[in-house]
């Protein structure tokens, strides 16, 4: 894909979701890392739903170890996989504690230590909390890159990240992250994108592939009606 094709992309991304962000509410570092550690397998909507009241009532590290593990088991019941988190909470704040002095740190080798903190969610925390350019790949900007052709069909989610760091500006790498999820979630649906409308299909392949194949259907169907009418005259 040449630079002309992406930059397209990413002025057309950025003109349909020009405010796009993280929407997993938090108000600090800590709050986000446990935000993401829970949006695991789990919708950003129901982590803030959780989040609501348990940020309220753990607000330090110390917090979330003073508390029996099946306490905090019950505090995220909602949230799937809800007893191993709550293990991962409990376990990196104790780290956050003896290591850090209750900070989560900033960089990014050190996120990935912390037990539940995987690329990912150290790569969201470096880019929101601490403003370091980083591409989190999560499920939609995967599907999407590779639709548009981004990247290739079988590329990892770790080779997905490479490519776009590679051909995204580095101080576009966070809001493209964040606008690549948001056209994602809300317009190249993993079940039903929206191709017929959409404004990047003269550059998509997987558009072009969907388009055509819906075009054949229709041909059929109305050879099929067409077939069916003249049955009907000639009996
Ligand atoms: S044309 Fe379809 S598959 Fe391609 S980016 Fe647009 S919505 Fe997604």
């Amino acid at each position: 894909m040449n630079a002309t094709t992406v930059r397209h992309i990413l002025d057309t991304i950025a003109n349909m979701f020009p405010d796009a962000h993280c929407e997993l509410n938090h108000s600090n570092a800590f709050e986000l890392t446990i935000a993401v550690l829970l949006s695991a397998q789990c919708t950003d909507e129901t982590v803030n739903k959780v989040t609501v009241d348990l940020f309220q009532k753990y607000k330090t590290p110390e917090d979330y170890i003073a508390v029996p593990l099946e306490e905090l088991e019950q505090d995220i019941r909602r949230i799937g996989l809800y007893r191993n988190k709550a293990k991962h909470i409990q376990n990196m704040c104790r780290i956050l504690i003896e290591q850090y002095e209750g900070e989560v740190p900033s960089e990014h080798d050190r996120l990935v230590q912390l037990p539940g903190v995987g690329r990912k969610t150290a790569n969201v925390v470096v880019s929101n909390a601490f403003g370091v350019p980083a591409i989190a790949v999560d499920t939609h900007v995967e599907r999407v890159s590779k639709r548009l052709g981004l990247a290739g069909w079988k590329d990892s989610v770790l080779e997905v990240e490479k490519k776009l760091m590679k051909r995204v500006p580095m101080d576009e790498w966070t809001l493209t992250h964040h606008r690549l999820i948001f056209f994602g979630r809300y317009h190249c649906k993993a079940q039903s994108p929206k191709c017929q409308v959409c404004p990047l299909l003269d550059v998509c392949r997987e558009g072009k592939k969907r388009m055509k194949t819906s075009q054949i259907r229709k041909d059929k169907e109305r050879k099929s009606s067409a077939l069916n009418q003249n049955k009907i005259v000639n009996e």
